[in-house]
């Protein structure tokens, strides 16, 4: 679990967050902590701007060990004396965030490196994290932390939101590095973000033969400050529920295998990878998660804006047809407040539709309103033809949710409806 503890920053980086509150409050620092403490192994990654400035840091350190929990930390090497002295002590993990020199001004490269100094010295593990902001810059000056240093483990990092036929410079340099480095036994590993389109099939062959692999998505399983959770740090624009709402790390990641199961395979985003090679073989589902939810929110913001500045010129068809759009797009991003918007119009505008009511239905259900959510699918399944759809949906959410009692009397009822359903049909067979 990743867990965003502060946007304090020490200089100005790319790919900094800015959310609020600045710092997590202790509370939900601990309430995160207890949800790592069940996993197999406890071990969290504290990440934001830079954790080691948290105000609280000694609180958080004593809260992971209480909870038999293992702490990494995430820094671009600029710390108080203070978190050093602490990450000497007690030996913690690191991640070592390593920015192009530019972004670092003397005193605080001389302060960076002066720190890699002492925690290689004291046997820190350190995994370097080569941060790739520019796939077209040079990244030359890593080689002299490669010679010089002997790191855990090397990741190179490029935003999973850089568009992968922008990545070929850089691709080309990771793929000679690693080559390079291959027999001074140092593999730098891709994180996710780069998928097989972004590299030649040379590069690919290459990296394949040597046992490198390309980073998939999957949920990173994020807690920001305010304790909602989010898939990542590039998808923290669509932060989840609160974090109590899960009490192991595993209920969090089917929450988001579940709601973003949609996502994974939505292509209108991406038409590229529908034909794509690598798609047919099974080695990529598509773009990121983050491109294709970044493109969908930039798809619903024309449509919206579409119905706002159209709107006495939209004919009722072109109306109906923005609102299901929107909705759709709601529905898949998890944005339930937004597509009830839409969906509470559509029903108003088509009150004898069943579509709207089933998923209002699904959206008032995952809202925690669920008589209301009972109430449509019960409508929804009074207006089509077929309500045996309708009433399994409900069924199965009630049998989720722990209602066995009230599930099978839906039973009694669904098979009722069946039958009712099959002289329906049978009537209306020609007959022989
Ligand atoms: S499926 Fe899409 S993202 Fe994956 S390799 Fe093909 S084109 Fe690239």
């Amino acid at each position: 679990m990743e867990i965003f503890l502060t946007m304090r920053k020490r200089a100005e980086f790319p790919n900094q967050m800015s959310v609020t509150p600045e710092d997590m409050p202790m509370d939900v620092v601990l309430r995160a902590l207890d949800v790592v403490a069940e996993s197999k192994t406890p071990q969290v990654l504290f990440k934001g701007n830079e954790p080691l400035l948290h105000p609280d840091l000694e609180m958080i350190v004593k809260g992971c060990q209480k909870r038999g929990v293992i702490p990494v930390f995430e820094t671009s090497g600029l710390m108080p004396t203070a978190a050093k002295k602490m990450v000497l002590e007690q030996s913690f993990r690191l991640i070592w965030r390593l920015y192009r020199p530019n972004f670092y001004s003397p005193e605080n490269l001389a302060e960076m490196r002066e720190n890699l100094d002492a925690f290689m010295k004291a046997g820190n593990l350190v995994r370097l994290c080569i941060m790739v902001d520019d796939p077209d810059a040079d990244y030359e000056f890593v080689r002299e932390y490669l010679d010089q240093y002997k790191f855990d483990s090397v990741n190179f990092w490029v935003s999973c939101l850089t568009p992968q036929d922008k990545i070929g410079h850089a691709m080309e340099f990771y793929t000679k590095l690693t080559r390079d480095y291959l027999m001074k036994k140092v593999h730098p590993l891709l994180t996710c973000g780069i998928m097989p389109c972004a590299m030649t099939d040379a590069q690919f062959g290459m990296l394949a033969k040597i046992g490198n692999h390309f980073g998939h998505c999957t949920p990173h399983l994020g807690v920001l400050p305010d304790g909602r959770v989010c898939h990542c740090q590039e998808m923290a624009m669509l932060p989840g529920p609160n974090l109590s709402m899960f009490r192991t790390e595993r209920e969090l990641q089917k929450f988001y295998y579940d709601v973003f199961r949609e996502l994974q395979w939505t292509m209108d985003v991406c038409p590229q990878c529908k034909d794509c090679i690598s798609m047919v073989g099974g080695v990529c589902t598509g773009l990121s998660m983050a491109q294709k939810a970044h493109a969908m929110l930039a798809d619903f913001d024309k449509f919206k804006q579409r119905l706002e500045t159209e709107h006495g010129e939209l004919s009722d068809d072109e109306r109906t047809e923005l609102l299901w759009q929107m909705t759709k797009v709601c529905l898949i991003l998890a944005l339930y407040s937004d597509a009830i918007e839409c969906l509470e119009e559509l029903r108003r505008q088509h009150p004898e539709d069943p579509n709207p009511h089933f998923h209002l239905g699904v959206c008032y259900w995952e809202l925690g309103r669920l008589a209301d959510g009972e109430d449509e699918f019960r409508k929804c399944a009074r207006l089509s033809g077929n309500p045996l759809i309708a009433l399994g949906e409900l069924h199965r959410r009630l049998v989720q949710n722990g209602n066995t009692i009230r599930a099978r009397l839906l039973q009694a009822e669904i098979e009722k409806e069946a039958v009712k359903l099959q002289q329906k049909i049978d009537e209306n067979q020609p007959k022989a």
